[in-house]
């Protein structure tokens, strides 16, 4: 399958381009805060599907096929594209939350602190 060069893409041009896949397909009037958060989680239960039963899995996933990573990649695509898409349809900007919420998490675990959780 071919790859799409994946260099540099920002949230911003995935906010857009699937703004413009939906809005082309006629799916914005089904793309809800709600359905889009139903979305997500069968997503996220597609993607703990791959591990499931597999035990704990080495960094780097040294012994998975090429064909069992493809479809990792995809599943976790799938979350990555309704998670921004949600935050777009909610009109926020995921990427600034995201750097804010890491400011505060670096205020709340401060170095040294060995207890970790978001
Ligand atoms: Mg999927």
């Amino acid at each position: 399958m071919e790859k799409a060069n994946g260099k540099d893409v920002s949230l911003q041009e995935l906010r857009d381009r699937l703004a413009e896949f939906a809005e082309v397909r006629g799916w914005d009037q089904y793309h809800s805060p709600r359905n889009l958060l139903l979305a997500l989680v069968g997503e996220v239960g597609e993607l703990s599907e791959i591990f499931q039963w597999k035990g704990e899995v080495a960094r780097g996933l040294p012994n998975w096929s090429s064909d069992d990573k493809e479809h990792l990649e995809e599943e976790l695509s799938d979350v990555l594209l309704y998670l921004i898409r949600l935050a777009d349809v909610c009109g926020l900007d995921l990427g600034q939350a995201a750097l804010t919420k890491m400011v505060k998490n670096a205020s709340k675990y401060p170095i040294g602190n060995k207890k970790s959780s978001t």
